[in-house]
């Protein structure tokens, strides 16, 4: 490391232009290829595996320096270099094309990149990104898989699994490799959950997210879609059936802004704006038959990762789009990547304003909405953020729809059926993930609320890992 020469520039990504990508849904940063990937790796330092800070600030602590390092030392052989890369991510991370594009990298594995010091950090989620889209791309995943799959030793034991997010998936993978019999029950006609529901396909293709889903079907998962637990089957009866549940349900019901108005016409929540356009395809109407209204002004309420998304979709409609947020810029908790690109495709952004009043016209049909101005505090919150307080003074935005996305809680149907112990909304779980309710695990956003993908992922593995050693206790 001594003799290292330090590049002090990230090598950039190849990204569409603004005025070409608010046309269409097509993703919007194109990645890196081989030879890039190879510069950029380059630059890390290569710090010791126990003092690396980015292992530390990754979730599952992928050995980071430890992938990138394949990319440089077989940059003469691009298959072989991706093939070991990713040997190395899969140890703890079974969804690198999605977390690579998805994570919140600048609080997690970059945020205290050494390299910080001396330059740009190192671009770890793009690197991540190469190493899984180059071998889905080249077959090398397949081959990976199709060589664990004759050592998998098969058991008859079996674990039902509620929910096919990002937990549900990364249980179920991490299970059937360990050789039990896993179902998957999926309340929507797709699996995926909030990567196929939610985010975008500018942001994250569905044809990446349906290639991991085939992954599991290759490795013997059950995947049953149109299954609502706690209404199809109840949890009580997969546990006759199954030696195990793990819930992982997600935290799909949205808050909705309580003042006047609310019930208009041309008001979304985010998740029904977003469930229309991605799983729908909604953008492709009449090609599908989902219709979906946007007018000529929307208005987006908070300034989260699903606000971002709500309001760049909206923006690909050709709209002017406004993001309104009660807070100033310094806590908007979107993506870094997500702010910027919204920001680039011509979306506006007003801080310090809440909703008081949604205004209809005589059909019932939001055309305004009324915000009050607010101020910050000195004092801070609970969570360290400074107070607000409404000002007196009022501000009217036109709106022909509004969209809201200021949170999500977990749904209560799961939680009502079964003799769960919740806090909050939440389910509460011990050290080893499971439930008040015996053989009954849970993990994700249904016992953390909105949170993400890799959180998600990181409590599907600890309770696959769990449910092992209580089904092999079990058994004995
Ligand atoms: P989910 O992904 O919500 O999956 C739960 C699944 O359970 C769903 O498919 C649901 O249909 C199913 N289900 C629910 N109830 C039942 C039932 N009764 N029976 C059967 N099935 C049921 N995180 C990030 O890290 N980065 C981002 O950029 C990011 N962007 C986001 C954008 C949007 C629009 C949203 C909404 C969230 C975003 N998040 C992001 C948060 C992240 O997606 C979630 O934290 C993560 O998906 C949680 O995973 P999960 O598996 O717990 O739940
Ligand atoms: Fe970073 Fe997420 Fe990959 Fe961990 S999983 S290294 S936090 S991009
Ligand atoms: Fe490389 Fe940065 Fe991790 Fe050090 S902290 S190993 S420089 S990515």
């Amino acid at each position: 490391m001594a003799n290292k020469k330090i590049i002090k520039e990230r090598v950039p990504t190849r990204e569409r232009a603004p005025e070409d990508r608010i046309k269409d849904f097509e993703e919007v940063n194109q990645g890196y290829t081989f030879e890039l990937a190879v510069k950029e790796a380059e630059r890390c330092l290569q710090c010791p595996y126990n003092y690396a800070p980015c292992i530390k600030g990754c979730p599952v602590h992928i050995n980071i320096p430890g992938f990138i390092s394949k990319l440089v030392q077989h940059r003469d052989n691009p298959d072989k270099a991706v093939r070991e890369a990713l040997g190395v991510i899969w140890q703890c991370n079974a969804l690198p094309a999605t977390t690579g594009r998805v994570c919140p990298q600048e609080d997690q594995c970059e945020k205290n990149c050494v390299m910080g010091k001396l330059g740009d950090k190192i671009n770890i989620g793009k690197l991540e990104r190469f190493v899984a889209d180059y071998a889905r791309e080249h077959g090398i995943d397949e081959e990976l898989l199709s060589e664990m799959i004759p050592n998998i030793e098969k058991k008859e034991q079996s674990v039902a699994i509620v929910g096919a997010g990002p937990a549900g998936l990364t249980a179920a993978g991490e299970l059937a490799r360990q050789g039990y019999r896993v179902t998957m029950f999926e309340a929507l006609h797709e699996a995926g959950g909030v990567l196929m529901y939610g985010i975008p396909e500018f942001r994250l293709p569905k044809a990446i997210v349906e290639k991991e889903i085939n992954k599991l079907k290759t490795l013997g998962v059950d995947i049953r879609t149109d299954h609502i637990v706690g209404r199809t089957v109840t949890v009580d009866e997969l546990l006759n059936e199954y030696d195990a549940v793990f819930i992982s349900s997600g935290a799909g019901t949205p808050r909705l802004v309580n003042v006047p108005g609310v019930n208009l016409n041309g008001i979304y929540t985010a998740n029904e704006f977003l469930t229309r356009i991605n799983l729908m395809k909604a953008y492709k109407f009449p090609e599908y038959d989902t219709p979906i209204y946007v007018g000529e002004k929307v208005v987006v309420i908070g300034a989260g990762n699903t606000a971002m998304d709500a309001a760049r979709s909206a923006r690909r409609f050709g709209v002017d789009v406004t993001i309104t947020y009660r807070r100033g810029e310094e806590f908007v908790s979107a993506r870094e990547e997500e702010v910027e690109h919204a920001k680039q495709e011509g979306i506006k952004f007003e801080f310090l304003i809440n909703p008081v009043e949604f205004i209809g016209d005589e059909n019932g049909k939001v055309k305004a909405v009324k915000f009050e101005k607010m101020k910050l505090l000195d004092e801070v919150d609970s969570r360290g953020k400074r107070k607000i307080q409404g000002t007196g003074e009022y501000v009217t935005l036109p709106a022909d729809t509004v969209i809201i996305a200021i949170g999500k809680t977990p749904n209560r149907l799961i939680i009502n059926t079964s003799d769960f112990k919740v806090e909050r909304g939440k389910i509460v779980v011990d050290e080893n993930m499971m439930t008040s309710v015996e053989g009954v695990f849970a993990g994700g956003d249904a016992i953390r609320g909105e949170a993400t993908v890799i959180l998600a992922m990181g409590d599907g593995r600890k309770a696959a890992k769990a449910i092992d050693e209580y089904l092999k206790n079990k058994s004995q």
